[in-house]
């Protein structure tokens, strides 16, 4: 016989397994675990004890207390009664993903539990961050399972039936509204919170206070990526609420595009307005337009060309860089506006009558003129004229729906 040599007991397998360094965080083996047990899970084809192994690390790894265990006297000594039996893979599978990964069907192990309800933040980012990309770190708060009960509210994790609803969660109430007439009311009981359980003063969890759920601030770093749009969602799974026996929802910030003096966007393309006097539309231009990175742009006309007044012009590849591919950019649009003298003397003219073509369409013959009645321009406000016009069109629109209306009941009536 030989004697048995003393095992050295192993504490490193198990971060092995889940392929992390021993210092690393709960966020880590959380991440570590969700990759590999969603990869390796039979309901996938993957390796039935490959996938127990995983639990068996995770389940371990994630409890501060049995992990402090393992790191000091290895597995060995979590065998030995201190953690209790080991769970079910597939349970702790279910209890971390809160349900089934792949979705409702083909999981026939799974318990259908509630989710949680997703958190919506708005998310008001400058032009600039949209263009330059940006991160942001948001503290939030948020109920976590109390850890020191795992979220069962009591020390010895009992719960009793709460005498209140008889453990359904609901009440009934009775209204009477006349002497034959009741009228029968459910609502969720008052004495569980509509859980159906209560717990045992003394054996109320001292960290939650019964309640299940601590609060728990949480700085969340969102990442605006460059070109990301005016509602865009960025989604983090899982950070809403926790709740016992709900799937944990999720936190959404939906990006909110904030107006900026200078640019205005359309999808991928920028546009610019920007006033020309009218020698510098005639004779040429030039002016520097800061871009939304601070590159100082040199914008100039071509030699010998004129701008016409609402002209538009493009400079490729200076728009917004396009999502996810942001070495790819839309365009810049410049919207040309031109500001005209208000008068011109009659020097002024002749000298500009010398350069410009002669003014032949305004040469007619006294005889001509004879014939014409005279008539006089005045000052008008464009868009105000167009909106009276509008509103003019939809009373009368109105008007004449009205009028039809009408005439159709007349004919019911008449038909009756
Ligand atoms: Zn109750
Ligand atoms: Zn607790």
């Amino acid at each position: 016989m030989f004697g048995r040599a003393p095992k050295k007991s192993d504490n490193t397998r198990y971060y092995e397994v889940l392929g992390v360094s021993k210092n690393a965080s709960q966020d880590d083996l959380k991440k570590a675990y969700r990759k590999a047990a969603i990869k390796n899970h039979p309901d996938k084809g993957g390796d039935p004890e490959k996938f127990k192994e995983l639990a068996q690390a995770y389940e371990v790894l994630s409890d501060p207390e049995k992990r402090d265990i393992y790191d000091q006297y290895g597995e060995d000594a979590l065998k030995e009664g201190v953690g209790g039996a080991a769970h079910d893979p597939f349970d702790i599978f279910q209890s971390f993903f809160g349900g089934s990964p792949f979705g409702d069907r083909g999981s026939s192990r799974g318990r259908r539990q509630k989710r949680g309800e997703d958190v919506i933040h708005p998310l008001k980012v400058s032009l600039e961050e949209l263009y330059n990309g940006t991160s942001k770190k948001l503290s939030l708060s948020r109920n976590v399972l109390c850890s020191k009960c795992k979220g069962k509210g009591s020390k010895s994790g009992a719960s009793m039936k709460c005498s209140g609803c008889e453990g359904t969660g609901m009440k009934i109430s009775i209204r009477h509204l006349g002497p034959s007439m009741i009228q029968q009311m459910q609502h969720p009981c008052n004495e569980c919170k509509g859980t159906g359980e209560t717990i045992n003063d003394k054996d109320r969890c001292p960290q939650c206070k019964g309640e299940k759920v601590v609060p728990e601030k949480k700085v969340l770093e969102v990442i605006v990526e460059k070109g990301m749009q005016n509602g865009q969602k960025i989604t983090f799974p899982g950070e809403a609420d926790e709740a016992p026996d709900c799937i944990t929802g999720d936190i959404v910030f939906v990006l909110q595009q904030k107006d900026h003096p200078k640019f205005k966007r359309k999808g991928d393309d920028l546009f610019v307005e920007h006033s020309l006097f009218l020698t510098e539309a005639l004779c040429g231009f030039r002016f520097v337009l800061t871009h939304l990175d601070g590159r100082q742009l040199l914008i100039k006309s071509n030699p010998g060309e004129v701008v016409k007044p609402d002209q538009f012009k493009a400079i490729n590849d200076e728009g917004m860089p396009m999502y996810q591919r942001p070495f790819m950019r839309g365009k810049l649009y410049i919207h040309f506006t031109i500001e005209f003298p208000d008068s011109l003397n009659p020097d002024q003219c002749k000298a500009l009558e010398a350069i410009l073509p002669a003014r032949t369409r305004s040469q007619l013959t006294d005889m001509e003129l004879d014939e014409c009645e005279e008539t006089t321009l005045h000052d008008v406000n464009m868009e105000e004229e167009m909106r009276r016009k509008q509103q003019t069109q939809a009373q009368e629109a109105y008007d004449e729906d009205e009028d039809m209306h009408g005439g159709a009941q007349r004919v019911q009536c008449a038909q009756q």
